[in-house]
């Protein structure tokens, strides 16, 4: 749906037009296209990778920025997302998962010594949101105890965040839970300037989940064939609550080393990544002054002209522990 895809345009588009080519894997939306452009290469997103597909798009992804076919390669891995959904973030499932990826990012290490990259190459690992443990059942905010469900137009998602159409601009107090019209939403949310932002959105308490009414929530079907709970973590609260937060590790010649840097935010990652492959960054809600002073170079005018630089991007959810 161009209305949907092409209302922004992410950096990888921007690449392919300057003439500069980007493989991508498991990321979600490279399979589209947008803005009449598609990455040169795109392995579509997939729900549940397996280590080998992760490691596998590792080794490929070294492969082709080595040989000069890719200027930027981009790996999305889903798995500790899905499993910290499942089991909670603090599960013994979400530890395994990370294990598996701190073992491929010590294979990924090992590969650019052996290739000799350790100067050319900047990587980028981050997580676009951290997780929460949710109380299944006990903390649901069931909103057809408090409206006439028939008096909305439409209603979107259930979590925490649910996005409202009423047919009348009448709301009430509902204990666990904000309500926001469209002037309210904070600042910080970098949202209510959006172009599909609902009249109502409601943004749940930290544990707490919106939906029309428990009776409507799916459940797992578990080995025993009784239902279990359906969901133990999710994201998506106020991101001033410390459990969303994700996490940022950068290396590679345009970074300091050994920099511990003060927290940035999600929107501030964009700009690291435009400056990394001398690109310039189209209008965005990060700042520069967050991030500048662990780039190295970054005070003087000129960009580097080194297209040697490029950079592998993992994009990792989880929380890091
Ligand atoms: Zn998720």
């Amino acid at each position: 749906m161009p209305l949907w895809w092409d209302g922004s345009e992410p950096l990888w588009v921007t690449l392919q037009k300057l003439g500069k080519k980007v493989f991508m894997y498991y990321w979600p939306g490279c399979e589209v296209e947008i803005l009449s452009v598609r990455p040169s290469f795109c392995e579509k997103y997939v729900y549940n990778p397996s280590e080998k597909n992760l490691t596998d798009s590792i080794e490929n992804a070294l492969n082709v920025i080595r040989s000069g076919q890719a200027g930027m390669t981009a790996i999305y891995y889903e798995k500790i997302d899905v499993e910290g959904h499942h089991f909670g973030p603090d599960s013994p499932q979400v530890r395994t998962a990370v294990q598996q990826l701190d073992l491929a990012i010590q294979t990924l290490n090992r590969k650019i010594k052996e290739k000799n990259m350790v100067n050319q190459l900047n990587i980028i690992l981050f997580s676009d949101h951290g997780m929460t443990k949710i109380k299944w059942m006990e903390k649901v905010i069931e909103l057809d105890q408090y409206i006439n469900m028939s008096s909305i137009a439409k209603m979107m998602d259930r979590g925490p965040v649910v996005s409202l159409w009423p047919q009348d601009n009448m709301y009430q107090e509902v204990h666990n839970m904000r309500v926001y019209g469209k002037q309210e939403i904070p600042d910080r949310f970098h949202f209510k300037g959006g172009r599909f932002v609902p009249p109502l959105t409601l943004v749940a308490e930290p544990g707490w989940f919106i939906a029309q009414n428990k009776a409507m929530l799916p459940y797992w079907q578990n080995d025993t064939g009784e239902p279990s709970a359906w969901q133990n973590g999710w994201h998506g609260y106020d991101n001033e609550f410390l459990d969303m937060r994700g996490f940022f590790l950068a290396s590679g010649p345009d970074f300091k080393r050994n920099v511990r840097a003060a927290p940035i935010r999600v929107v501030d990652v964009y700009n690291v990544m435009c400056w990394t492959l001398g690109v310039k960054p189209l209008p965005n809600n990060g700042s520069w002054s967050r991030v500048e002073y662990f780039l190295n170079g970054s005070e003087g005018p000129s960009q580097p002209m080194t297209l040697c630089c490029l950079g592998l991007l993992g994009l990792l959810l989880a929380l890091w522990n």
